[in-house]
């Protein structure tokens, strides 16, 4: 749907966590009044409803999903049952009724729990600055298959993990290598192979007045590996969130270091 200018200006300064919400809903809303652009008094008068509404809103978490599924040529691993399967986990944890019992006043959108998955580290979801982010992941290894030094893994891998004297096959600087799985790709010959997909998993990751980057755990999972992750925070979180604060607020170094121990080991590799 179409904008006036002052109608994109208008909505440029909308906070960002929830600006994509208050588009959709201004879009929504001015279609149904038959119009086919949205004007600055369409986005102001329906941004007072929103914003005075949001605690009508709230759900009690929030899983944001990058655009892999539309078809975007860099999915590392596609993340869509995994989505299906974190909704569900949520779903049954009632968090909403959670909130409710420990929030005073109205709920907003940051007391929610928020998950981010990326079918890739390009992270365009942004799992870094939420409670759990989870990226698709592809672990690489040399195969047997013989190497014809042609050089595309070189040309494709943008974190120089390839060196080539020549002749085939390469040497590998995997400490560098973030797990897209774009060099498995270009591979023509199949020496380069992936020896596992899954997903690595970032813990506490937030924004607001006391923001903080997720930390990494080591390795990659799988898809039931992750449930159980986030599962486990999620039971953390509700132990030990008494007025509502947020995950990334109260993970502690301890229970970071026994989710390592728990679960590291099964991971592999740290990345
Ligand atoms: S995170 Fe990766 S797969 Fe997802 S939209 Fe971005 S580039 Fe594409
Ligand atoms: S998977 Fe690792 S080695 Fe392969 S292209 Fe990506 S970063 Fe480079
Ligand atoms: S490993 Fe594959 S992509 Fe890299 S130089 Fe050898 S054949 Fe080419």
């Amino acid at each position: 749907m179409k904008w006036s200018a002052d109608a994109e200006d208008a909505i440029r300064k909308v906070p960002f966590f929830v600006r994509k919400r208050v588009r959709a809903r201004v879009e929504q809303e001015a279609r149904t009044a038959g119009k086919k652009v949205v004007s600055l008094a369409d986005m102001q008068a329906t941004q007072r409803r929103y914003l005075s509404g949001m605690s009508r809103d709230v759900k009690g978490y929030r899983i944001d999903m990058c655009f892999g599924p539309n078809g975007c040529p860099n999915r590392a691993v596609p993340g869509d049952e995994l989505y299906r399967r974190l909704e569900e986990l949520l779903q049954s944890q009632d968090l909403l009724g959670f909130l409710r019992q420990r929030v005073r006043g109205d709920l907003k959108f940051h007391h929610e729990f928020r998950i981010s998955l990326a079918d890739c580290p390009n992270a365009c979801s942004q799992p870094q600055i939420k409670d759990v982010g989870i990226l698709g992941a592809v672990d690489v290894r040399l195969t047997e298959e013989p190497c014809t030094a042609c050089g595309a893994c070189v040309d494709v891998c943008r974190e120089g993990v390839f060196e080539l004297d020549g002749e085939g096959p390469p040497r590998l600087a995997l400490a560098r290598c973030v797990a897209c799985g774009q060099c498995v790709k270009a591979c023509p010959t199949g020496t380069l192979a992936a020896d596992r997909t899954g997903f690595r998993v970032l813990l506490g990751g937030k924004l607001g007045r006391h923001p903080r980057l997720a930390r990494e755990l080591p390795g990659i999972y799988s898809a039931d590996q992750v449930l159980q992750i986030v599962g486990d925070c999620l039971a953390f979180y509700k132990a030990h969130s008494r007025r509502g604060e947020r995950f990334a607020e109260l993970m502690t170094d301890a229970f970071f270091d026994d989710l390592t121990r728990r679960y590291g080991a099964a991971g592999g590799d740290p990345h």
